[in-house]
């Protein structure tokens, strides 16, 4: 399957159209983004790195019955997925305290969060991805009630499956950040990323930060770190 156009160009990835207007292929990038794009840095192999480290992830989570938008792996940075209508909020399930939530509410970064808490986010740079609710999403038509439910449900599922698996390799799942979308037949299908850009993950042992933060707070090491984790994980580079 061939790009044609591009589609969309995110911070991370470029969304390119096919001749298949059911299929578009996600092309991930090296760009690695902060602060709503403040801060840009290129990073050698990031985008090899997180287009296998989804494509694992996804495979994971498919197999304990998530709908996700990947059809097939097309080479190292490419991947061809089922074409979806995006619903702009972000779904975040939080296990411990850390980044926004620490800055908002001033809880101590690292206390466990149990039961783990669900929020929502409106995408919207020029707004800086504010906070809403339910209601605001069903108000606004951005998603409905039952679509959000599913949202939600399928996000906790996601979140069960996933800090099984990082626990098994060592590392505590701090926070993550899912999309969906709607597929041609109306359902809700997981699509976006799940990669140590839009994750956090310590070391279980030492809480040392192996994702994006690292990027964020200028930590360095940012790519070894995600090949780090890859490795812990047993995904192919
Ligand atoms: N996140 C993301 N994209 C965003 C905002 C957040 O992928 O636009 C991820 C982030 O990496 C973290 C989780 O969602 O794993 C929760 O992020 P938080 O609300 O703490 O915001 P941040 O501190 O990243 O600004």
């Amino acid at each position: 399957m061939e790009k044609r156009t591009e589609l969309y160009r995110g911070k991370a990835k470029t969304v390119f159209t096919t001749d298949d207007p059911e299929r578009l292929i996600l092309h991930f990038r090296n760009d690695t983004s902060a602060f709503d794009g403040e801060k840009v840095e290129q990073l050698e192999r990031k985008g090899m790195i997180n287009n296998k480290f989804n494509n694992f992830i996804m495979a994971k989570l498919e197999a304990a019955g998530v709908a996700t938008q990947i059809d097939r792996v097309l080479s190292d940075t490419d991947t061809l997925v089922k074409r979806l209508d995006m619903i702009p909020v972000e779904c975040v399930v939080r296990n411990f305290a850390a980044g926004s939530l620490v800055r908002r509410l001033g809880v101590e970064e690292g206390k466990e969060l149990t039961p783990p808490t669900f929020e929502l986010f409106l995408k919207n740079d020029a707004l800086h991805d504010p906070m809403i609710n339910e209601s605001h999403a069903v108000a606004f038509g951005w998603a409905s009630a039952e679509q959000l439910g599913t949202m939600k449900q399928l996000t906790f599922k996601v979140n069960d499956v996933l800090k099984q698996l990082f626990a098994d390799a060592g590392m505590l799942l701090v926070d993550f950040k899912l999309e969906f979308g709607v597929d041609a037949d109306g359902n809700i299908v997981l699509g976006d990323e799940f990669s140590p850009d839009g994750c956090r993950l310590w070391d279980k042992e030492t809480r040392k930060k192996l994702d994006k933060d690292r990027f964020r707070q200028g930590l360095g090491g940012v790519v070894e770190a995600y090949e780090e984790v890859a490795q812990r994980l047993g995904v192919q580079l």
